[in-house]
């Protein structure tokens, strides 16, 4: 079986390590988010891209769910030394060697999709792992503080302002000129079924499907196309996608993302489903990333207490959604399938 999934970092990864459990014998593309890339000390960081690598490869850190297990800090203390920063950005000395051989390939001419087909070798995660494109996104946050109004990375956001300042736009920028990656829309189109981890649905899948070309790949591909929300009982189960969903004027529910999502009208529709269809295609544009039904969904899985929900032109089925180890994540895949028919 072709799987194809989208994925951002932590979320994204520990659902596909249940993907390659459930399915050992598939053939797994994964699409991911580079909106998060940023460049410091003059390296390039691919932090989404990397905890997929890491994650199945077996180098994660199992205890922060990012950079490399057994991990020490020496070169960023060094660094600190000297008052250079930034000093929330997480710089481990295992990790830095990914991002100089990263960096070192780019500088010498090879594409991001190149390189990390380079990085796998070494760490066999099991599966195909594609940049979304190659071309360079970043994905920047507008907010209002003390300094006034400014975009800051999201990586300053995030982590430095733990998304405690308010978004006033998220923007993706640069990605309305990206390509997609080669093998992105083959791998969407030639699939066998198409799945939405439970990631972050702002700035991982929604950055994601910003890049033109790839929306209409999942609006438009006869797999069924599944995701699993990755809010639970009105909260993100970790991490602050609720700033997220907020900035783009979604609420903070199951529903409300499979509804931002929205249904492609292909499932069989409930008595209380008949009728709607998939709505018009918006995409993510200039003034950032919004809030529009895309009409993506032939299933979204929901976690138990969130049972209930609906969403219209999709088959919504209601399961336990949380990730607690391996066999909990595998029956979330199982649940995925069953939800995909496939
Ligand atoms: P990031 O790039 O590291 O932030 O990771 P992703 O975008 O792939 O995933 C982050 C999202 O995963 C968070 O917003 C959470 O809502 C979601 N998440 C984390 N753990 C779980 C879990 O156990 N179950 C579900 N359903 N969602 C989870
Ligand atoms: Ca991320």
């Amino acid at each position: 079986m072709r799987v194809t999934a989208l994925a951002g970092g932590i979320g994204g990864a520990r659902f596909l390590r249940g993907v390659l459990a459930a399915l050992p014998d598939a053939d797994v593309t994964v699409i991911g988010n580079t909106g998060d890339d940023i460049t410091l000390h003059g390296l390039r960081i691919c932090p989404d891209l990397d905890t997929v690598m890491y994650t199945l490869g077996g180098g994660i850190s199992a205890e922060r769910g990012w950079g490399r297990e057994d991990e020490s800090f020496v070169v960023a203390e060094e660094l600190a030394a000297y008052g250079v920063g930034p000093a929330w950005f997480g710089l481990g000395d295992r990790d830095l060697a990914t991002h100089l051989v990263r960096t070192e390939m780019l500088d010498a001419g090879y594409p991001l999709s190149d390189v990390m087909r380079a990085l796998c070798e070494r760490w066999q995660p099991g599966v195909r792992l594609l940049p979304m494109t190659d071309d360079r996104v970043e994905t920047h946050v507008v907010i209002a503080d003390e300094d006034g109004q400014r975009a800051v990375h999201f990586q300053e956001w995030w982590l430095r302002l733990r998304a405690a300042v308010p978004a006033q736009a998220i923007v993706p920028l640069r990605a309305e000129t990206a390509k997609p990656a080669p093998g992105v829309l083959d791998a969407l189109g030639e699939a066998d079924v198409v799945l939405l981890p439970p990631s972050n649905p702002v700035v991982s899948i929604g950055t994601i499907l910003a890049v033109p070309g790839i929306r209409d790949a999942v609006r438009e591909t006869a797999a069924p196309v599944v995701g699993v929300s990755p809010i639970i009982g009105g909260a993100a189960v970790r991490g602050m996608a609720d700033a997220c969903l907020t900035a783009i004027g979604v609420e903070t529910s199951a529903q409300a993302v499979g509804v931002h999502y929205g249904g492609r009208g292909r499932a069989a529709a409930t008595p209380a489903q008949a009728g709607a269809g998939p709505a018009e295609a918006p995409a993510g544009t200039a003034e950032g990333l919004a809030a529009a039904p895309a009409g993506l969904l032939d299933g979204w899985l929901v976690d138990t207490v969130d049972a209930g929900a609906v969403v219209p032109g999709a088959t919504v089925l209601a399961r336990p959604l949380l990730m607690t180890d391996l066999a909990a994540t595998v029956a979330i895949v199982r649940s995925a399938l069953e939800v995909a028919g496939v």
